[in-house]
């Protein structure tokens, strides 16, 4: 189903390209066709995104990201038929003003929030590595041609600005379904995303995966002691010191209430102790929270089998019974 969907990405973006390449083509000053030319080459470079979110999905790391990709497909296949009857008009497209409200028309198409989501899946994969490619670009250039071109009425510019915020919300939205929103570091879903993503990718390559489960020590007095909201700044601030701790590739996520699970989809074996180690010394160095606060952790590492979500289970069980007898043994301490 993955597949599908994402050949159907591919399709409707492939049509655009299209649809731009022909206003081009009937662009009749030659600085009016460079600026469509443009356009068409940037949404070209698209094809490089799509072609890796294939290749993951043909591997099965996006099962997940939809709660019913049924529906996305089929949503998929409606936006197809409108982008058909914008490419047929956009042969009969008289003046300039028609075609660019044309364009919004199409960009309209293109912010249909599926877009947004898997471009924000492969973005917390692939931090640093890779451009963004952001549909937001292509609103920017249509408005910078409006100007370029005197073409600003007061329809298109409302047009515009509509689909720019639409972009904000929708980008909004992908961010907050795999984010928590007290922390900033990934939740539940976003955390387990990852993790198969990554999983996957460890197994290919054989190498060993780990898993740090972190929970705060004591939290519950914390809580009773210094007040909830003060609990909440102590969250933010273990979270954001797990973050600095880690490496870009690495993944840190809210697991539960007071727990952090930090996956490593690359670590040597002796390794994992180190890492925690750091995270455990700087969480207790303090500088952030007013009162000392510590962490238990107990990790696992191991090579993901064939069965990544099996592995990937077996890692968290491991790590968690480790965690248990962290706390069992005093607190403050690490047992992997
Ligand atoms: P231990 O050292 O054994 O881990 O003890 P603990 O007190 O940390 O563990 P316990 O599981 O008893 O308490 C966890 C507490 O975390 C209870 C719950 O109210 C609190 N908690 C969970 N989520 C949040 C949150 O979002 N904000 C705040 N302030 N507290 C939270
Ligand atoms: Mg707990
Ligand atoms: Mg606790």
């Amino acid at each position: 189903m993955m597949t599908r969907i994402i050949d159907q990405c591919l399709a409707l973006d492939a049509r655009a390209t299209g649809i731009y390449s022909l206003l081009a083509e009937k662009g009749k000053d030659p600085g009016l066709r460079s600026f469509w030319l443009q356009i068409a080459e940037n949404n070209e470079q698209h094809l490089v995104y799509w072609n890796q979110l294939r290749a993951w999905a043909e591997t099965g790391y996006l099962d997940r990201i939809f709660d019913d990709p049924a529906k996305v497909l089929k949503d998929l296949e409606t936006l197809t038929l409108r982008i058909d009857v914008l490419a047929e008009q956009a042969k009969q497209v008289g003046n300039l003003e028609k075609a660019f409200a044309l364009a919004f028309k199409l960009e309209f198409y293109l912010l249909h929030p599926v877009f947004e989501q898997l471009l924000q899946y492969r973005q917390n994969l692939s931090e640093g590595i890779g451009e963004q490619i952001g549909y937001d670009r292509h609103v920017n250039l249509l408005f910078e041609g409006l100007y370029e071109h005197d073409l600003v009425t007061m329809e298109l510019e409302l047009l515009g600005e509509t689909l720019h915020r639409l972009w904000q919300e929708n980008r909004k939205m992908a961010i907050l379904s795999n984010t928590d929103e007290l922390t900033g570091v990934l939740n539940r879903r976003g955390l387990f995303n990852a993790m198969r993503h990554l999983g996957h990718l460890a197994q290919r390559n054989g190498n060993i995966a780990g898993v740090l489960m972190m929970d705060i020590d004591h939290f519950k007095q914390i809580n009773d002691t210094y007040g909830h909201q003060y609990g909440d700044r102590v969250l933010k601030y273990v979270a954001a010191t797990i973050r600095s701790d880690i490496r870009a590739s690495d993944v840190v996520g809210r697991y539960g209430g007071e727990e952090f699970l930090v996956f490593l989809s690359m670590i040597a074996p002796d390794a994992l102790k180190d890492v925690a180690e750091k995270i455990r010394l700087s969480v207790a160095g303090g500088n952030g929270a007013q009162q000392p606060v510590t962490i238990s952790i107990g990790g696992a590492a191991g090579r993901i089998g064939k069965q990544v979500d099996q592995s990937l289970q077996l890692l968290i069980q491991v790590a968690d019974k480790n965690l248990y007898r962290a706390k069992a043994e005093g607190r403050n301490r690490i047992i992997i």
